[in-house]
């Protein structure tokens, strides 16, 4: 991997751009928010779900293995085409977007670097048509942020080398309700964790509580524990499971760019239609104000998100550009949909308005995958190795 020199301005490099093939997908993709996802978003919040038949679609459109190389039965599309992806799909229904961005670049990338033959045998026809649905698990009530804490622990089975018997409990899944198959990490000793494919039905595997958020709140985010539950190990280290974070980063900055889009559109248009005191709101120069620095952080946002895709295209190091691209974008997510419902008004704040929901569903980008604080200690940390 090459070292890119962080903050120095000097390493300025290329976007890649996406070839015919990824186009037409995002295409498709586009077409699929248009048709299936923005006029159902709201429904799918008030159910706190999405229909089963979503599977299929999602799977149909490439979304659930897009990631996958091609000789393992999915799409094999870059990295640039994925955060597309996850915009595109955030402009309809960020909760959507979430669990698209986590089935690919934790669930999917993990059978990719760490599982073998027989797992992927098993596993990935399954997950490519959407029967087999996917959930990440590291989480748990004592370890967030500090996710070296993890205390579900990993005994081996003597009888059946490969498998554990796992004890704890797991927090915050997304899709974790859904899910056939979670990846999750697990103690191994007192100093190492590895990962798990963990099947949902079976007698060890208890489902504890649905935990409702204030926003993605079709997503189903869960909490479950685990009582000689069996796992299949994955052999990898804490590290090497860790680090498909980098590129989960970029998929949730993807989400956030889209929503800041989506809101930042939004309010554009409310303002050129909307009138008070004989001119127009788009007349006024403190709403033109919110608008241009909407637009300069999407922008931005959007460099920080394409440069970052390449660079991991390429192979180069993504550990603190992805920081800084989540980091930036979901900061443009909340500052921009928080304008947008100020442009909005009292309108802004009904249910009527799609501004409110993208304004809820925005803080979860400054928060999962590592909050905001955490992104901040990685991009330090590398500048001052
Ligand atoms: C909707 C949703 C979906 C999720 N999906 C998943 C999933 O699929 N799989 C999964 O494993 N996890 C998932 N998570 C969990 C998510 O990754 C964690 O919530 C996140 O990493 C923060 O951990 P925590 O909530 O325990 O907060 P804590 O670690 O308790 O931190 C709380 C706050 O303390 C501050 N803080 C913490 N550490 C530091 C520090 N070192 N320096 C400065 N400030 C700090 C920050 O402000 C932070 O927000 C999900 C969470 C949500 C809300």
């Amino acid at each position: 991997m090459s070292q890119t020199k962080i903050g120095s301005g000097a390493t300025i490099t290329e976007t890649t751009p996406l070839d015919a093939r990824e186009q037409s997908f995002l295409e498709g993709v586009q077409q699929f928010v248009a048709e299936e996802v923005l006029p159902n978003t709201r429904k799918w919040e008030e159910a706190k779900a999405f229909p089963d038949d979503i599977w299929p679609k999602l799977a149909k459109c490439e979304l659930l293995s897009m990631t996958l190389p091609r000789d393992l039965g999915g799409s094999g599309l870059s990295c640039r085409a994925y955060v597309e992806a996850c915009r595109e799909l955030a402009k309809g229904d960020p909760a959507l977007s979430m669990n698209i961005a986590a089935i690919n670049a934790l669930c999917v990338a993990h059978f990719v670097k760490f599982a073998n033959d027989d797992q992927r045998k098993k596993y990935l026809p399954g997950i490519v048509k959407g029967d087999i649905r996917l959930a990440w698990g590291l989480t748990e009530p004592d370890a967030g942020s500090d996710a070296r804490r993890v205390k579900s622990f990993a005994k081996p089975i003597e009888d059946r080398p490969g498998y554990h018997h796992i004890n704890g409990e797991k927090m915050f899944i997304t899709n974790g309700g859904k899910a056939e198959l979670i990846i999750l990490i697990a103690r191994t000793s007192e100093t190492e964790l590895s990962a798990f494919f963990m099947e949902t039905d079976q007698p060890g595997f208890k489902l504890t509580d649905r935990i409702h958020t204030v926003g993605v709140c079709a997503s189903n985010t869960v909490r479950f524990t685990m009582t000689d539950a069996v796992g299949w190990h994955t052999p990898c280290t804490f590290n090497d499971a860790i680090s498909l974070l980098y590129r989960g980063r970029l998929g949730i900055a993807g989400m956030a760019l889209g929503i800041a889009e989506k809101a930042f559109e939004l309010c554009v248009d409310y303002s050129k239609q909307r009138e008070q005191f004989n001119r127009r709101l788009a007349d006024m120069q403190s709403v033109q104000n919110m608008i241009a620095d909407s637009a300069m952080e999407i922008e931005a946002a959007r460099g920080l998100l394409h440069r970052g895709a390449s660079m991991y295209d390429r192979g180069e190091d993504v550990v603190a550009i992805s920081s800084m691209a989540k980091l930036f974008a979901s900061e443009t997510a909340n500052h921009a949909t928080n304008r947008a419902i100020q442009i909005h008004g009292g309108r802004g704040m009904t249910f009527d308005y799609l501004v409110e929901k993208l304004w809820r569903d925005a803080k979860l980008t400054e928060i999962g995958e590592g909050c905001s604080e955490i992104q901040r200690l990685v991009i330090s940390k590398q500048v001052l190795r």
